[in-house]
């Protein structure tokens, strides 16, 4: 099975990696203590990746206010959902809010917005 996520559990991990990567920068800019410039280059960095971080948490509570609340047909948990098609939260059961797309095998491509008819 591919390793598919519910999208708001993946953004919530996106930015929880952030952090990490931030502080791991950070460390790493010890190692130059004996250049000032390059070691404030790290520290910025690191400060910037945490800064990112908390944005995307601040980005995942406006996506939740617009993804829809469902509850999944499989394990009858409550779950939210973006787009067209995503995953149980829980137990990864595919989820479509399009009836055209039911009962078909789960694929993120139908949640690409659709190729303008005619560009360019
Ligand atoms: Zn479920």
């Amino acid at each position: 099975m591919k390793p598919y996520k519910n999208k708001i559990n993946r953004i919530r991990s996106f930015a929880l990696s952030l952090i990490f990567i931030g502080v791991v920068i950070m460390y790493m800019g010890i190692f130059f203590k004996s250049n000032e410039i390059v070691m404030l280059i790290f520290m910025v960095l690191g400060v910037l990746a945490i800064i990112g971080s908390t944005i995307v948490y601040a980005w995942i509570g406006t996506l939740s206010t617009r993804a829809i609340p469902v509850q999944c047909p499989n394990c009858g948990k409550h779950t939210k959902m973006l787009g067209r098609v995503d995953m149980c939260g829980h137990c990864r059961e595919p989820l479509t809010m399009d009836a055209s797309l039911e009962g078909k095998e789960f694929d993120v491509s139908y949640n690409r917005p659709e190729k303008k008819k005619d560009s360019n």
